[in-house]
């Protein structure tokens, strides 16, 4: 396509348009290379049990260091990956890491009983074949399946996909966990949530970050926390950064966190120090 019939009308080819325009270009001609050049890795991010302390799994976050662009975040580069495709190679390359990953762990330490928990996006979850793949995966590398989650949006679920609904009870039968990310940023119903074998809800962030003074962030983190137990699901707040959120969610009995207030995504090798450690989450309480 020539920049003359894209210029038309002129109004919609201004210059900052323009320079988006072409940054999206170049972040996607890149990204087609990305998995030749071996420029991923992945960081690994505790998650706390909120009544002991202890860290009870870890979420795998990928991380793209192009060689012409620098360090690129996967809130820009994953929307891309997932327009053009290539998002199917780029997860395989995802849980073929984790299962290596894993396998290395369990070798070292043979009482290994961290899972790790990776991202699926919708394009991966309705390729009939994705459970089957993962589950050959996990034998290949011998990495028992309960060692391996999967985090899903609730845009996985709205489309009410066979496909989806397929892989989804084929992983759980196999005790593979299914978590809702971002939970309560979508649209899924409560009766599919029901439908589908869901372990955990993750509450989204962005209700985290007000508590506990924005009344709306407290009510949402509130009912999500009802509902998820009254589910029998499990709780995991996104995004803890401050203490003061933490009580909060204590008093809640929120059952899981995640946030930089316990750590960072972590290199792999700091993973296997935090096994023995229990964060101590509280200051001792009068009464
Ligand atoms: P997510 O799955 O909701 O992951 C949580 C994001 O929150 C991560 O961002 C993490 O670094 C960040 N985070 C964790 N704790 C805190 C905190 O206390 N404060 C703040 N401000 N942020 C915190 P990250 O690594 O940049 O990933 C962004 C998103 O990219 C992920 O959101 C996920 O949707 C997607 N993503 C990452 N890795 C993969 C992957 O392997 N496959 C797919 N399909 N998506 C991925
Ligand atoms: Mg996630
Ligand atoms: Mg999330
Ligand atoms: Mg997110």
């Amino acid at each position: 396509v020539s920049p003359e019939s894209l210029a038309e009308p002129v109004h919609y080819f201004d210059a900052a348009h323009s320079d988006a325009f072409s940054e999206i270009l170049k972040i996607e001609s890149c990204l087609k290379r990305a998995l030749a050049r071996d420029e991923f890795y992945l960081l690994y991010q505790p998650i706390l049990s909120l009544t002991t302390g202890q860290m009870t799994g870890v979420e795998a976050l990928l991380r793209w260091r192009c060689s012409e662009l620098g360090q690129v975040s996967p809130d820009r580069f994953i929307p891309l990956a997932e327009q053009s495709g290539l998002i199917l190679p780029i997860g395989r390359w995802v849980r073929e890491e984790v299962c290596r990953q894993l396998q290395a762990w369990c070798s070292e330490q043979p009482e290994w009983d961290i899972p790790v928990a990776v991202n699926v996006s919708p394009a991966e979850l309705v390729q009939p074949t994705f459970s089957e793949e993962l589950l050959n995966r996990l034998a290949l590398a011998q990495v028992p399946e309960k060692l391996l989650r999967i985090e899903i949006t609730e845009h996985s679920l709205v489309r009410d996909n066979e496909a989806v609904e397929q892989n989804l009870v084929r992983l759980k039968a196999r005790s593979i966990d299914i978590n809702i990310d971002d939970f309560g940023t979508g649209y899924s119903s409560l009766s599919y949530l029901r439908r589908v074998p869901v372990s955990s809800l993750k509450i989204d962030r962005s209700f985290i970050d007000g508590l506990p003074t924005s009344e709306d962030g407290a009510t949402i983190t509130r009912t999500i926390i009802e509902m998820a137990k009254a589910l029998g699901m499990e709780q995991v707040a996104e995004g803890i950064e401050k203490k003061e959120q933490l009580t909060f969610l204590h008093g809640h009995h929120c059952t899981y966190g995640q946030g930089y207030l316990f750590s960072r995504p972590l290199p792999p090798d700091q993973i296997p120090a935090l096994r023995s450690h229990p964060m101590v989450l509280q200051e001792s309480q009068n009464g």
